[in-house]
């Protein structure tokens, strides 16, 4: 079957071998498939992945000298069932699936696993118990949004926010704006928001962002600490840290942005007893200064992933119409245009979320 394939450090398009349904496992046919940072990230920082997830798990997780096929962000339609499955998805029923399968040599990670090719292939196949139907006539690509909406739905499920805490989400990249839909249907407000790019920060806004920040024309700390700020509040008076006057509502801050430095500026930038929120994935080494994090009594929290709980909430969400993911569809290729969309994605203002769509 025809795929882009990660092969010596580059994307190539190539025919692969057809994937054969294991025990409980099913054969698919990958209707959409979403670009994900992450996969920008895999093939820069494959080999720095690889060390550090054998370093953290003990596990080498991918052998970059054998063939990976990315994309873990995928519609479905099943195709065929392997032994020992239910069959309790029919023949052309659309799926979305964590992107996890069990094998006989274990579970692999689908799209990043020599033995599990992801979504930029033509068919995949996906464990059966995973499995969820696409209800409500969802579009594929809609339906494709599920996984990066879970990521964003579990680092707002995982900051355990209250309806007096102040979000500021740092960075409106696919990250951002999964978190800032949570926050929407989480009822949280105002939900403050910050990019550089025009185009990320009307995203930003349609996925329900109250105020969004250019961080070029002013500081999204300051809006957010005045937001959080009610009248007659003073700092400087040691009674107001006593607990004695009007209070400061508490800060949440989400750093979607993933590169080093950013984790230090939101320490500088934050009200004292913020709760920071990390899940942008940054793969450098970062320095911090911890006394601004002492000083402000900074709770740090890193997130990663979502429950199979979250993941199939956030396919409800998008079903249900609570998150309306089409505007962050911004273009569709075939295998062949992969390499050329991993580029394309760099720029802020054409895109959001490319798909892929391997059977074109
Ligand atoms: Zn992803």
């Amino acid at each position: 079957m025809r795929a882009a394939v990660f092969r010596g450090g580059e994307l190539v398009v190539d025919d692969v071998a057809e994937p054969v349904p294991g025990k409980g496992q099913v054969l698919v046919k990958t209707l959409a498939c979403g670009i994900c940072g992450s996969d920008l990230h895999a093939l820069h920082y494959a080999p720095r992945m690889v060390e550090a997830s054998r370093r953290v798990s003990g596990r080498p997780g991918m052998d970059l000298a054998q063939d990976i096929v990315f994309g873990h962000e995928f519609c479905a339609e099943v195709i065929e069932h392997g032994p020992g499955t239910d069959k309790r998805h029919k023949v052309g029923t659309r799926v979305c699936s964590v992107p996890v399968t069990f094998t006989a040599a274990g579970s692999a990670t689908v799209g990043y696993s020599n033995i599990a090719p992801g979504g930029y292939a033509e068919r995949m196949v996906l464990s059966e118990g995973l499995m969820i139907e696409v209800p409500n006539g969802l579009s594929d690509e809609q339906a494709a949004l599920t996984e990066p909406m879970a990521v964003g739905w579990h680092a707002v499920e995982r900051a355990r926010l209250t309806p007096n805490d102040v979000p500021l989400v740092i960075g409106c990249g696919p990250v951002g704006l999964a978190v800032i839909a949570g926050l929407r249907i989480k009822g949280v407000h105002p939900i403050l928001a910050a990019d550089f790019s025009p185009a990320r920060r009307r995203l930003a806004e349609t996925m329900g962002a109250d105020i969004v920040l250019d961080p070029a024309e002013h500081s999204p700390y300051t809006r957010w600490q005045d937001e959080a700020t009610p009248e007659g509040f003073d700092p400087e008076n040691p009674l107001a840290r006593l607990g004695v006057g009007p209070q400061r509502r508490p800060g949440v801050v989400f750093e979607c942005v993933g590169v080093p430095g950013i984790i230090q500026q939101i320490f500088e930038g934050a009200m004292r007893n913020t709760r920071v929120v990390v899940v942008g994935v940054n793969m450098e080494s970062d320095t911090i200064e911890p006394f601004f994090g002492i000083t402000k009594e900074i709770d740090l929290q890193f997130v990663l992933g979502y429950t199979p709980q979250e993941f199939a909430l956030a396919l409800h969400h998008l079903a249900e119409g609570k998150i309306d993911g089409a505007p962050l569809v911004t273009g569709k290729v075939g295998v062949e245009g992969v390499k050329q969309a991993f580029q394309d994605l760099a720029n802020p203002e054409a895109h959001a979320k490319i798909m892929v769509e391997p059977w074109r």
